[in-house]
């Protein structure tokens, strides 16, 4: 995938995205992930897909939906096909689950946050597999034993490396249906880029961490396994990663000139001062023209100033 030989994969069409949550408007972190998605996607002439994971409306902010579409668009990053929302999606997330159910991938389970603190929260191994009395709420989780039996396991990012992680300690039996009967986001994410057909994920480090989980189902589900690139977090000045939890500022959808350019500097990319006074078409063709994703290799944050 990224600018390097070591990367290409010649013949294979790309297609990458953006799947924000619609938890509070795009902040300057946001635009990142957006940007350097949308960059390594146009530099290997591929496609780039917007998709709003609205999967958890307790968690949603009115109206986030409509204010991140509208500075997409006044950023001129611009969906090659239709915008999907994961909340009309429900039939695809429960066909997923029926054939996980059939393989007998995943198992009912009722354990409480407050029965797994004493395991860090991380379920691993046999509980409550045996639920039967249908009144209690539960969860079905995925079973991170029978799909592996190695551990610890890992891949290769194209940016940061070697990432490995212990099943028993850092992943365990992991949700895919939640008990609020709320799709979790693993199993969502995972079906709809496989579905949209999507061959690259460049996104934050934050997400760095679901990785694994997210390739175990897609063994378990028979899908191709994306390409994956996490690049650093912008973080504020008390180190803290900028995010719309810790309320960073919105993106201003009235200078996009000027936060385009900022970002592409965070993101490694050096853009001539000059292009400070250009527009946003010029700065988002310089970008794709000039594209140097390694730059940022083995880069976990830096601050957003
Ligand atoms: N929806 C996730 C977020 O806003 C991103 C998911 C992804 O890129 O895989 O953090």
């Amino acid at each position: 995938m990224l600018n390097n030989s070591r990367y290409s994969t010649t013949n294979m069409p790309y297609i990458g995205r953006f799947a924000p949550s619609p938890t509070g408007p795009l902040h300057f972190g946001s635009l990142l992930a957006a940007l350097a998605s949308y960059l390594d996607a146009k530099s290997h002439k591929g496609k780039w897909l917007i998709r709003i994971e609205d999967l958890d409306p307790p968690r949603e902010m009115a109206n986030a939906k409509n204010l991140i579409l509208e500075t997409l668009d006044a950023y001129q990053l611009y969906s090659d096909d239709a915008i999907v929302f994961q909340s009309e999606r429900s039939a695809l997330y429960q066909a997923a689950l029926d054939q996980l159910i059939k393989q007998d991938y995943v198992f009912p389970c009722s354990c409480s946050r407050k029965q797994l603190i004493a395991v860090n929260g991380v379920h691993f191994g046999n509980c409550c597999r045996d639920l039967t009395d249908n009144s209690t709420p539960f969860a079905w989780r995925f079973d991170c034993q029978k799909a592996i039996q190695t551990d610890p396991v890992s891949f290769n990012d194209l940016l940061q490396g070697h990432f490995h992680q212990s099943l028993q300690h850092d992943i365990g039996d992991f949700v895919v249906k939640r008990k609020d009967l709320l799709w979790a986001y693993q199993l969502a994410m995972v079906v709809d880029d496989f579905q949209q057909g999507v061959t690259h994920v460049v996104r934050g480090i934050d997400l760095i961490d679901s990785t694994l989980r997210q390739n175990m189902l897609q063994q378990a589900l028979g899908y191709t396994q994306p390409q994956y690139a996490h690049i650093p977090v912008a973080c504020a000045d008390n180190g803290q990663k900028l995010s719309k939890q810790n309320l960073a500022p919105a993106l201003d959808i009235q200078h996009p000139v000027e936060n385009i350019w900022r970002a592409l500097s965070w993101l490694g990319q050096k853009p001539p001062k000059k292009l400070q006074s250009s527009s946003v078409k010029e700065l988002l063709s310089w970008g794709v023209e000039h594209w140097q994703p390694l730059n940022l290799s083995g880069i976990k944050s830096k601050s957003a100033e």
